[in-house]
């Protein structure tokens, strides 16, 4: 799996790349990451990617050259392009499963008041969003995504089973999880936990993980 996330703040991606688990898929050979500068694209002294928006306005609005020119050069046949937009459809467990199938994925990150339509349009192969919510940069949406497709790559986690086991997975919340002490100022950890019974502490989790998610996403028990 590789994932380029094209962005006029590269150095956001790096530092997130160089740590813990994304770090590690790397290391394994598992994912290629990698943050790429939209301004390499640009032909100009002051390596201009936005311009006053044609209507008038606030703001700026980032050119369609440069974003073509680089996506020109960095597609290949198997790549899917993905513009990271506030209208795009909305990010979810079920496109992270998804999108954890392709093998060459570019993120296209927005800046200022959005790209181009032309770029949406004609030259990428799907929108998404992160949530009805506008953030200043597609920089850390791409990094979400990044996130949540690199740890449902076969062998990227220590322990398989903890993606199997994490909420959305079986389309209902994960359990509750507690660790030592068993008890913490009067508050105690369930006794079924301590008792080394698996087939009692396998049957609580799944009422736990029912009962958490009757309460709290109700909306992913309806039919
Ligand atoms: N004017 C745009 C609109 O209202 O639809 C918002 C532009 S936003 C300030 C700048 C960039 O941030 C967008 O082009 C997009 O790449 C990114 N962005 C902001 N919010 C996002 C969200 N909820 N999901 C995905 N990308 C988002």
């Amino acid at each position: 799996m590789k994932i380029q996330i094209l962005t006029i703040f590269p150095d956001v991606c790096k530092s997130v790349f160089s740590e813990s688990i994304l770090m590690r898929a790397q290391e394994k050979n598992l994912a290629s990451l990698e943050a790429v500068d939209l301004r390499k694209w640009t032909k100009d002294r002051h390596r201009t990617v936005d311009d006053a928006p044609y209507g008038g306005g606030p703001g700026m609005v980032m050119k369609i050259e440069p974003i073509d020119l680089a996506l020109s050069e960095m597609r290949s046949p198997a790549s899917k392009v993905i513009l990271l937009s506030p209208q795009g459809r909305q990010f979810s467990d079920s496109t992270a499963r998804e999108l954890a199938r392709e093998t060459d994925l570019i993120l296209l990150c927005g800046h200022y008041e959005g790209i181009d339509q032309r770029v949406a349009d004609h030259l990428v192969d799907d929108e998404i969003s992160i949530g009805d919510y506008v953030l200043t940069s597609g920089v850390l949406p791409a990094l979400v995504l990044t996130d949540a497709i690199v740890r449902l790559i076969p062998g990227v986690l220590g322990d398989e089973e903890s993606a199997q086991q994490d909420s959305f997975s079986a389309g209902i919340l994960d359990h509750p999880h507690y660790t030592r002490p068993s008890e913490y100022k009067g508050w105690k950890a369930p006794d079924v936990l301590l008792g080394g019974n698996h087939a009692a502490i396998a049957n609580w989790r799944r009422e736990a993980a029912l009962d958490a998610t009757k309460k709290r996403r109700p909306d992913l028990l309806r039919p």
